[in-house]
This record gives C-alpha cells, structure tokens and sequence, in this order.
C-alpha cells in the first residue's frame, strides 16, 4: 500500500503516472505515484498534448480547475471502498 501524490490518500493503491506522457517523450522521465481513480481521471480529462503541454508537474494537476474539484470528491472517498463491497457481497451470499 502507497500513498497518493495527487489526493494524499494514504493505504492506497498507486500506479505509476508519467508527468510528461510516454508518448510525448517521458518514457525515462518524471513519474508520480498516483491512485488508480486520480490516475483513471486524469487521462479521462485531458489528452496527452495537454498533459505535455501544460501539466507536467503534480502541482499544475492539482491546481488545474477540472482536476481540483475531482480531488476534493476523491479525498472524501475512503481508500478501502473496494473492499468494502467484497465484504457485503459475502454477507450475501451466506444467508
Ligand atoms: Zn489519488
Ligand atoms: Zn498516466
């Protein structure tokens, strides 16, 4: 379990994020360790020219407006949220 760059989750799980996109280039670049949900939106919100473009750092993503208000949300989600809902499907099951 890890930490998130991005939302500051901790006990999470991360993935590793190129801050400037492989495509681009990054492929030996800078990285950051981001959740699979921050990691998912990101690429959700922008294309790799616009991540290249003007979001290379973990600081210009947090700030960006878009990705701001999704990182409000996620802080509020509990990390273990997965889990969470294995354990109700097991419930269940039993009875
Ligand atoms: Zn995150
Ligand atoms: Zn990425």
């Amino acid at each position: 379990m890890n930490c998130c760059e991005l939302c500051g989750r901790t006990e999470v799980e991360t993935t590793v994020h190129h801050l400037l996109p492989k495509e681009m280039g990054g492929t030996f670049g800078v990285t950051a360790n981001l959740c699979i949900p921050c990691h998912k939106q990101i690429h959700a919100l922008y294309t790799n020219q616009e991540i290249a473009t003007r979001l290379t750092t973990v600081k210009e993503l947090r700030e960006d407006e878009k990705l701001s208000k999704f990182i409000k949300w996620i802080r509020k989600q509990p990390a273990s949220k997965i889990m969470k809902i294995k354990k109700s499907n097991e419930r269940k099951r039993r009875k």
